[in-house]
């Protein structure tokens, strides 16, 4: 299966969630047993050799690609999701959108102090989100290990908000 039909595959909504965002509707990779497992292996491969202790998998549709890619390199899984969707003991942190601020949190007792961590989200925009979840992880003294995207939105250089890790991202969108 070539990269051109999971690119392909991935569909552009516009104007959604408001005006002026072409939103990156996953939907169809998921509908298709053939593309969700090549961007599951593909995503996966390179960490097969030496896999992760968990995968931080951030709300909602990193869920859907983290826990798969937990299952393949046979590695914990857990959530780091919008404020006040964790039942137990959590640590939060916030930051900044374009207007306003967003909370994420963590379960507290997520991951044991030096676990090696893979942080996987579907989208990277202005690299807001996985940066606070990265900054989750460290506060529990997890080492973030790599983060991994299936798209990445280049025009917006949400890779200079995440200097310093490792990413890997399947799809380029240039502009
Ligand atoms: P950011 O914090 O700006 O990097 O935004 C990343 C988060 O918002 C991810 O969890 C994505 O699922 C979501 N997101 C941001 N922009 C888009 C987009 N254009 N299409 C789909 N999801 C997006």
């Amino acid at each position: 299966m070539s990269q051109l039909t999971i690119e392909s595959a991935v569909r552009d909504i516009r104007d959604f969630p408001k005006q002026g965002i072409v939103f990156k509707d996953i939907s169809p990779i998921l509908q298709s047993p053939a593309l969700f497992k090549e961007v599951i292996d593909q995503l996966s491969d390179p960490f097969m050799a030496a896999p992760p202790d968990v995968i931080v998998a951030i709300d909602a549709r990193g869920f859907l690609f983290g826990s798969a890619m937990a299952y393949r390199l046979g590695c914990g899984l857990t959530m780091v999701r919008k404020k006040g969707k964790l039942p137990g003991k959590t640590v939060s942190t916030s930051y900044d959108l374009e207007y306003g601020s967003n909370q994420v949190e963590i379960h507290q007792d997520a991951l044991v102090a030096g676990s090696r961590a893979l942080l996987v989200d579907d989208v990277l925009a202005t690299g807001g989100t996985a940066r606070a979840a990265a900054d989750l992880i460290e506060m529990l003294g997890g080492q973030v290990m790599g983060i991994v995207f299936l798209l990445e939105l280049c025009f917006l250089d949400g890779r200079r908000r995440l200097n310093g890790y490792d990413i890997l991202s399947l799809i380029k969108v240039s502009g």
